[in-house]
């Protein structure tokens, strides 16, 4: 076990006042899969925990603003969530401790549990698109700043920020940028009007758990936002199914055109996958957006 013992004492000691009971770490298994945290599986005398740790100083509140996320998520009663135990800071690692959820393999009643939930989750709207807080998608800062229509909160705080940090890191060519100039000028046009809906903010197949209890959903990156934006990024990397289409339409069905404004919709987890991890996605971004300009 490589986690370090400040660390444990300071879990131990909130799963203590959890559980109104004294806990036991036995043992920490790293666990693969987190592309950005170290993620922990705890046995412990209580059962099992899931833990995720990262430099403090990396992104500070980064954990308590995902604690917040998984809490708004959980407030809806749709999509499960793990339950948050605590979050915490201890020798300069800041962690976040989670209910775990045990993962079976994915199948397509899984795709259309998630539609559903999905669908019901995004009913849940609030006045104005963004969030009282702003947040984190992966290491990247994600701000919030209320906006009362989908085209500006769009552009001024999803796009524009990220092609302004590609461009500084040399990461997108100036043709590109002058292509997302030329979107900007269009995109009121090409999006539907919606109310805003709860979004998960980052549902790609690694952030969707099928378990015994059904499908758990972890790590958003949570705002009111246009809905087409989850539809679009679930099916961005692979792993869930046209199934999830299909039960979310069942549900609350997509607007006609919508086929048409997927690129559109990946055009912002693409950036942030370019921003996080470069070169390859360059490509991505480029072809989606001549799709539109
Ligand atoms: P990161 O922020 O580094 O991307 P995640 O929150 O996505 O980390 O977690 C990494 C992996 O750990 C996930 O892909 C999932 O497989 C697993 N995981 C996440 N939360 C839990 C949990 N509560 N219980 C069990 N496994 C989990």
């Amino acid at each position: 076990m490589d986690l370090n013992t400040d660390v444990i004492a300071g879990v131990e000691a909130e799963l203590k006042a959890n559980l109104g009971t004294s806990v036991r770490i036995r043992d920490a298994r790293s666990m693969s899969g987190g592309s950005i945290n170290d993620a922990w599986s705890l046995e412990t005398s209580a059962g099992r925990f899931f833990l995720k740790t990262n430099a403090a100083d990396r992104h500070p509140s980064r954990f308590v603003a995902e604690a917040a996320d998984l809490a708004l998520l959980a407030s809806t009663n749709e999509l499960r969530t793990p339950k948050v135990i605590a979050t915490g800071e201890a020798a300069g690692t800041a962690w976040l401790l989670l209910e775990f959820h045990i993962a079976k393999t994915w199948t397509s009643d899984a795709d259309a549990e998630l539609g559903r939930g999905l669908a019901k989750q995004h009913r849940h709207s609030q006045p104005h698109f963004g969030l009282d807080r702003d947040n984190w998608i992966g290491l990247l800062p994600q701000d919030n700043t209320p906006a009362s229509d989908w085209a500006t909160f769009l552009v001024q705080h999803r796009l524009a920020p990220l092609i302004r940090m590609a461009r500084d890191h040399q990461r997108i060519g100036d043709g590109d940028v002058l292509r997302f100039e030329r979107l900007y000028a269009v995109i009121p046009d090409l999006i539907p009007h919606e109310r805003p809906a709860l979004l998960h903010g980052d549902l790609w197949h690694g952030n969707a758990l099928y378990t015994a209890d059904g499908v758990v959903v972890v790590d958003p990156a949570a705002y009111y936002g246009h809905r087409e934006m989850d539809v679009a990024m679930a099916g961005l990397f692979g792993g869930i199914g046209p199934g999830l289409l299909d039960a979310y339409n069942n549900e609350w069905p997509m607007e006609p055109g919508w086929e048409g404004r997927i690129d559109l919709c990946r055009l912002y987890p693409l950036l942030v996958h370019l921003n996080l991890f470069g070169g390859g996605y360059a490509a991505q971004v480029s072809a989606a957006l001549r799709k539109y300009v």
